[in-house]
């Protein structure tokens, strides 16, 4: 776990990166260390509760003043990341969803299915 002393929390909400809109992020900001502008992290409410770590809690400079650029601080990178934990998130949700409304909908195919079967199983009396 990143150390998170140096961060602000910020707003959780629908945020806008780069022309799309992310729901459901939290704003963590802290002081650039080269010119002392304050910069931006988004992550989601999981990791903004510290249910999980992001590598962004790392970063200690701007975009304009981050040398040596490893794959893991460019910020495409980072927003794909966060892009990823996102969706990772949404689907989760999801698959609860499909699992809920399946089971609700077993009730409905169940009866009919029934209805539709018994003729078959007609005693010879009937
Ligand atoms: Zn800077």
């Amino acid at each position: 776990m990143h150390d998170r002393t140096p961060w602000t929390r910020g707003a959780t909400g629908n945020h806008v990166i780069k022309n799309r809109t992310y729901k459901n992020l939290t704003e963590f900001s802290r002081p650039c260390q080269a010119c002392g502008n304050p910069f931006s992290i988004f992550v989601t409410s999981k990791i903004a509760d510290g249910l999980a770590d992001s590598n962004s809690f790392g970063l200690k400079n701007c975009e304009h003043h981050r040398r040596n650029k490893s794959a893991g601080d460019t910020p495409d990178v980072e927003i794909v990341r966060m892009e990823n934990n996102v969706m990772r998130q949404e689907l989760e949700g999801l698959y609860s969803t499909v699992a809920d409304l399946t089971a609700r909908l077993a009730q409905y195919e169940l009866a009919p299915a029934m209805h539709a079967a018994a003729p078959q199983n007609k005693m010879p009396w009937e």
